[in-house]
């Protein structure tokens, strides 16, 4: 035993080759469509269109997706490898691809067949997106503790809350929305319930945009819902059992965002690599320096790192194994951390450069920020990592 896995061969990361050259023909794209935008989308806080259109044209909404709804195919491993690449140029947009999968993990994972048929197939095919409401003023970290409800009526459910910080809910055709639908009990997390409900439903309303440090193009709204009425069978798995489905959907998500921590990584290790070699102060090359040496050193062994953790852990998760949760919060956690220390160092690499907005190098540091956030906090993850762990290897609860 390799604690706390079975054996070494658990460290396996299969990488085939077809994802080498889905990596090389996502990093064309992004270089020729996406980089040249980079200026604009900070400015403007937005993703322009054509490049929403193009993501589509080129079918990358659907990777992850199952065939069979109109996806790609391919798992965990081949989305990170798609959100690395895009957030080594506007780590955003890699944000407007996780965000869809955040509305259709849950489905794929517990809703049914119409349900997937309905509203992954417009999603994977960039026909429409969709957004993930469960954060609220009260709580975002404490998922059991959210407070708005839903009540059966017949045959549909009404939904009264308000939901905070979701990301690209302005151009959302479909939302997750998590509500509970009995008091609590002794039981924290029983009791609340997940929806699909679609934009158009009346009581549906889309409130202030949040304008945080970083992320810009893929700010997050409030989502108010006020009596909003949507049909039974947009219930997505057993009533009263959400908790799971939220909770059971991060597992998978966050490799996304070590994904979105690697791409931000590469990027400003190697803008730091290139500097040092170009940049002169007292008559020498700054990579001759023993003091940046050092630095870009520990940044690589960082950067490749935060790589092997999040490549590993969509293994594990592609291949069903169980033990993806540990790694996956080890990858989010660790993967983050590193890109907010990498990102840091680099600006420092930069000196004066390195803060000036145009250069493009601070602005990774601000978008890092976040990926230690969102998705469950690193404090949460380190709380899985352990209580997994005590789980797995001693069958205890803590
Ligand atoms: C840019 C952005 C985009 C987002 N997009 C979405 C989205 O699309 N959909 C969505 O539903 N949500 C979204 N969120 C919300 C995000 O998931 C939450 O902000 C996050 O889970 C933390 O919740 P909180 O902000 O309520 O912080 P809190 O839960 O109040 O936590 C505050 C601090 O306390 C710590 N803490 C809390 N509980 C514990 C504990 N038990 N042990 C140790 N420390 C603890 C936290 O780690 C954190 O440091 C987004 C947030 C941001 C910033």
């Amino acid at each position: 035993m390799v604690f706390p896995f079975n054996s070494v061969q658990d460290f396996q990361i299969l990488i085939d080759e077809d994802v080498e050259l889905f990596r090389k023909a996502v990093r064309e794209v992004v270089e020729n469509k996406v980089l040249p935008r980079w200026q604009e989308i900070e400015k403007t806080n937005t993703i322009p269109k054509e490049i929403f259109e193009e993501f589509a044209q080129q079918g990358f909404f659907g990777v992850g997706f199952p065939e069979e709804y109109g996806g790609q195919g391919g798992g965990q491993l081949l989305t990170a490898v798609l959100t690395e690449e895009v957030a080594r140029a506007v780590p955003s947009l890699a944000v407007a691809i996780g965000v869809n999968h955040l509305f259709g993990i849950p489905i794929l994972l517990f809703g049914t067949e119409e349900q997937k048929k309905k509203y992954i197939t417009p999603i994977a095919q960039g026909k429409a997106f969709g957004a993930h409401a469960n954060t609220e003023p009260c709580c975002g970290s404490d998922v059991a503790g959210i407070q708005s409800k839903a009540r059966k009526v017949n045959d549909h459910y009404v939904i009264t809350g308000r939901k905070i910080f979701i990301s690209g809910a302005e151009k959302a055709d479909y939302f997750i929305v998590s509500a509970r639908t009995s008091p609590p009990t002794e039981k924290r997390w029983w009791g609340i319930s997940v929806f699909v409900v679609e934009r158009d439903t009346p009581g549906l309303k889309i409130g202030q945009r949040f304008n945080v440090v970083g992320m810009r193009g893929e700010q997050p709204y409030e989502v108010i819902l006020d009596e909003v009425k949507v049909p039974a069978e947009n219930l997505v798995g057993p009533e009263n059992e959400g908790f799971k489905v939220i909770v059971t959907t991060y597992d998978y998500t966050r490799i996304g965002i070590a994904a979105q921590a690697v791409g931000i990584a590469q990027a400003t290790f190697e803008a730091a690599v290139n500097y040092a070699l170009q940049r002169e102060a007292f008559g020498k090359r700054l990579i001759e320096f023993e003091m940046i040496i050092q630095k870009l050193a520990d940044m690589y062994m960082k950067l490749e790192a935060a790589r092997l953790l999040t490549y590993w852990a969509a293994t594990l998760a592609d291949q069903g194994r169980r033990e993806f949760v540990i790694a996956s919060s080890l990858a989010k956690a660790f993967a983050t951390e590193a890109a907010e220390w990498i990102a840091r160092q680099s600006v420092q690499i930069h000196g004066g450069v390195g803060v000036d907005e145009e250069t493009g190098v601070v602005r990774y540091l601000r978008d890092s920020i976040i990926t230690t956030i969102y998705e469950g906090t690193n404090e949460i993850q380190r709380l899985t990592i352990v209580r997994q762990l005590v789980r797995q290897v001693f069958g205890l609860k803590i």
